[in-house]
């Protein structure tokens, strides 16, 4: 028996449902949504269904939260073990057993309309996979070989299991249904009453028995098969992009298989940053060629080489940024249109005292002439040190350690002096 009494050691229960017997649970609430009694037959659902589908359909005007509701029960009570299983344990019953649908399907498949997904059986979970993709293939493209192993359905038995195609399988535990009531006790009186997958099955509803179980796969229904799939990563894809193999993912009898779905995940790269179809990379040049003209080659991610010179008399500054056309990322499904190379300059200056003091004069000569120093008589001649902004608010003393060692004398003074404060 699939609702069990026998429950009256126990009084009370919980308000709502929830508490013992099953005379509690709403088992006709879907009948009155599609204004029928519980002995409805099939035609007169689909008669009931059909024209309150068409009166509150949101596309003439009805409300959304109406239709849903009217092409759930109709769901529910258009399918024979969906029926069973509300009629038996309501809504929650049926929820255990199975997601809904999808309404707008539903109708679709109701009044054979296109465009949408036709009824059918349920599709498995998608086996969703990050794959990490080098700039380079992501510049170039490549073909990336994946072996998979997945569960396909056991060609031995077809998917019944079973090696003797006239065996009962039916659960017997669950009667088929694949879930069962569990009653578990969660206070001293009180018990609670509640769904859940058949233990015995899985779920499945069938059970074999070991002398009728297929040899091949056992009796599981499936067997494991090695897959090598061909992802193939177009120019220009980006991170995160999917790359889909239809029904390629775990087969489960009377389940159409999820797909496969490979996720790109970019590499980072020593020296290109990638932004959308865009390329940024560092280049340090030295001083003299910021001033006098640089020249300097740049591998690209495809190992051609670039030649990259600044035009005659252009100086760079630090921090200067410049863009090379279509040496970016080529664009996805259109490679010959690329982005730009951002080139952003570093510049490395010589070291302390490196310059001679004659080659000071030369370059003192060559450079445009230094700030003049305006007339001082007050002022007073001062030192720089080496610093570090971070430092900057940081105050006297602190953040100089070593030169400066009188700092805990300070500091003592300091305390003497709140000392004779408080005498
Ligand atoms: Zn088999
Ligand atoms: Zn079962």
């Amino acid at each position: 028996m699939f609702f069990g009494g026998g429950f009256d050691g126990f009084p009370g229960g919980f308000p709502g449902g929830a508490g013992r017997g099953s005379q509690k649970v709403d088992n006709t609430s879907l009948y009155k949504v599609l204004g029928l009694e519980s002995n409805a037959s099939d035609s007169e659902i689909k008669k009931a269904y059909k024209k309150l589908a068409i009166k509150h359909h949101p596309d003439k005007g009805g409300d959304e939260a109406t239709f849903k509701e009217i092409t759930r029960a109709y769901e529910i009570l258009s399918d024979e073990n969906k029926r069973k299983l509300y009629d038996e344990g309501g809504e929650e019953a049926v929820e255990s057993g199975g997601g809904g649908g999808d309404a707008h399907d539903i109708f679709s498949a109701f009044f054979g309309g296109g465009g949408r997904r036709q009824r059918g059986p349920q599709k498995g979970e998608d086996l969703v996979h990050p794959i990490q993709v080098d700039l380079e293939n992501l510049y170039n493209g490549k073909t990336v070989k994946l072996a998979l192993t997945r569960d396909i359905i056991c060609t031995a038995c077809n998917g019944s299991g079973s090696k003797n195609p006239n065996a009962n399988t039916t659960c017997q535990s669950c009667d088929g249904h694949g879930v069962k009531l569990v009653v578990r006790q969660i206070a001293p009186g009180m018990i609670q009453q509640m769904q859940a997958r058949c233990p015995d099955c899985e779920g499945s509803g069938t059970s074999i028995k070991p002398k009728d179980k297929c040899t091949e796969c056992s009796g599981k229904k499936t067997t494991k098969e090695k897959k090598v799939l061909e992802v193939q990563i177009d120019k220009g894809m980006k991170h995160n992009q999917k790359i889909t193999f239809a029904g390629e993912a775990d087969q489960k009898p009377g389940m159409l298989p999820g797909d496969v779905v490979f996720v790109v995940q970019q590499k980072e790269h020593p020296k290109f940053i990638r932004k959308g179809d865009d390329l940024l990379m560092q280049q340090r040049i030295k001083l003299v060629e910021a001033l006098c003209g640089c020249h300097f080659v740049v591998e690209h991610l495809d190992k051609r080489k670039l030649i990259v010179k600044t035009k005659e008399g252009e100086l760079i500054r630090p921090g200067d940024v410049k863009t090379i056309e279509d040496e970016g990322m080529p664009m996805h499904k259109n490679p010959f249109v690329k982005g730009k190379l951002y080139v952003k300059f570093e510049i490395e200056f010589p070291e302390n005292g490196s310059i001679a003091p004659e080659d000071v004069k030369a370059l003192i000569g060559a450079l445009p002439p230094a700030q003049g120093v305006p007339p001082h008589n007050e002022a007073e001649e001062v030192v720089m040190h080496d610093a570090d902004i971070q430092n900057l608010g940081k105050g006297t003393g602190h953040g100089r350690s070593g030169a400066y060692d009188e700092d805990d004398d300070e500091d003592m003074r300091g305390g003497q002096r709140v000392q004779c404060a408080h005498q």
